[in-house]
């Protein structure tokens, strides 16, 4: 075999070419998997590619399964899938594909393994392994897709101009590809994406959206944004982060390039977390620093609110991006929202009031949002980086402190709106919501300790001074 596979993954190539030589049907191992078993990486989905009918083929593997696993087929795309433990195998018949100019998606018919491997978007996904009995594991590479490998070179099979232009999703996969396996897109591939770079309208926002995700999901995201930056795609599918870069400058001062502060933020995020959307926090931290800029004379140049104009727009670029409109959306400006706060609370003679509002505010998300903060230190400056995190070490300590007497997070009212009304006989209204407000202030300040005695006989007073009768 010339790539290395584990037991089990062998144990299903046996069993594939078994039914493949039964059949008469020649078959092979085609796209990620061989890519990533060459690279070394982490091998998911087997795709299998046979001269013939992929579903038929598809049955008669899953035969040859105790148990037999459930085959999913697809009539109109030709393909099936099994899954055995946990690998998820799919066969397809090998096609040979042709684009119309509107459309991503092909006009499509029978054809040889070469056919198959000219559709292939990347030199490197194109490579392929028999699984025939006359040469079992001969690797077949008709674009030198192995040095590619070697090389780290992203690359297109055919011209990349057409690859792109047929389908200019391509465009995205070269970049993301580029990112998780930190290589290098070719130069002609790279221009390609320059001269195709509108295409990018034709694809759907959920596909963008899914291939932005996997860029953020990477170890180090600033490859890829900066390589949709670089390629203009960036501006076409996110504006709002193009409009971050460069750094203006009037009487000598200039401020730094915030789409590359962010850029740092990012890659810093993605070395404390894995998370997805405190990852796409990072992203929009800064994002309404140009719609928030200003110079003033003697200051130099500010951003000021550009927390809370951040936060109004997530939900507009998350619908843009096909992103959540939900709790993970609502996380996101939430954080946006509250990124300037711990370091509001560096400052000496901070109030424990001061410190009780933002384990109010952040609640659950109060760790998330330290680690965006933390993310945020992007100075070149080792001294000062290193007392801009003892800063916050000194916050969360005494944060620690104030959450063990209060339990602030995931805080619920003592007093419910349900109990004001019911105690003092009100319909639902606005002095129901004013006293709820008044008893939450109350415990924020600490004037009250954060427990229902408190708080009702708090409530029952501050009824008393608003004239409510208490039943
Ligand atoms: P990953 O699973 O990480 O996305 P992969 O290479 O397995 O990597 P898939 O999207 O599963 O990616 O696609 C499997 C194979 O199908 C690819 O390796 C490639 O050969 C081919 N392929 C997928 N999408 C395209 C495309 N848009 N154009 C041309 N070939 C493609």
């Amino acid at each position: 075999m010339y790539i290395h596979c584990t037991d089990k993954e062998l144990f299903i190539l046996d069993k594939i070419a078994i039914t493949a030589e039964a059949m008469e049907v020649h078959c092979f191992l085609i796209g990620g998997f061989v890519r990533d078993s060459i690279i070394g990486r982490k091998t998911k989905d087997m795709d299998v590619v046979c001269i013939g009918d992929g579903i038929a083929l598809a049955h008669k593997v899953a035969e040859q399964f105790t148990p037999k696993p459930v085959v999913n087929y697809f009539k109109n795309f030709g393909t099936a899938q099994i899954k055995f433990q946990d690998i998820e195998i799919e066969f397809v018949g090998a096609r040979k594909e042709s684009y119309i100019y509107d459309s991503r998606k092909p006009q499509v018919e029978s054809g040889t393994l070469e056919d198959d491997q000219d559709r292939r978007d990347f030199t490197i996904n194109a490579l392929s392994i028999s699984l025939n009995k006359e040469n079992f594991g001969e690797l077949i590479d008709p674009f030198n897709g192995l040095q590619d490998i070697e090389q780290k070179i992203i690359k297109t099979p055919l011209p990349a101009i057409q690859t792109f232009s047929d389908d200019p999703l391509r465009m995205m996969r070269a970049i993301r590809f580029a990112a998780q396996l930190d290589f290098t897109i070719e130069k002609k591939t790279f221009e390609a994406i320059d001269e195709n770079k509108e295409r990018i309208k034709i694809v759907s926002g959920e596909r963008i959206a899914d291939e932005l995700n996997k860029i953020l999901l990477c170890n180090k995201p600033s490859i890829g944004f900066d390589l949709l930056y670089k390629t203009g795609l960036l501006k076409i599918i996110f504006p709002q982060m193009v409009e971050l870069a460069g750094a203006e400058y009037i009487d000598g001062k200039g401020h730094k390039d915030n789409f590359y502060h962010t850029l740092q933020v990012v890659d810093n995020i993605a070395e404390n977390t894995n998370d997805l959307w405190l990852r796409w926090a990072a992203v929009l931290h800064d994002i309404a620093k140009p719609a928030t800029k200003k110079f003033e004379e003697g200051h130099g140049w500010t951003f000021h609110g550009h927390e809370v104009v951040g936060g109004r727009m997530v939900p507009k670029i998350f619908a843009k991006l096909k992103l959540p409109q939900n709790e993970k959306m609502r996380f996101v400006r939430k954080l946006v929202e509250l990124h300037l706060r711990p370091i509001s609370l560096t400052k000496e003679n901070i109030t424990d009031s001061a410190i009780r509002r933002l384990l109010f505010d952040a609640g659950e998300d109060f760790d998330a949002l330290m680690t965006l903060c933390n993310a945020d230190i992007t100075s070149k400056n080792k001294q000062k980086v290193k007392r801009f995190l003892e800063n916050f070490e000194i916050v969360r300590k005494r944060c620690a402190e104030v959450e063990v007497s209060d339990q602030l997070r995931n805080w619920q009212p003592p007093i419910t709106g349900e109990i004001i009304m019911e105690t003092f006989n009100l319909p639902p209204g606005r002095v129901v919501g004013d006293l709820k407000n008044a008893i939450r202030e109350a415990i924020l300040e600490g004037e009250i300790p954060n427990d229902y005695d408190a708080a009702f006989a708090f409530m029952v007073q501050k009824a008393v001074a608003l004239g409510i009768v208490y039943k």
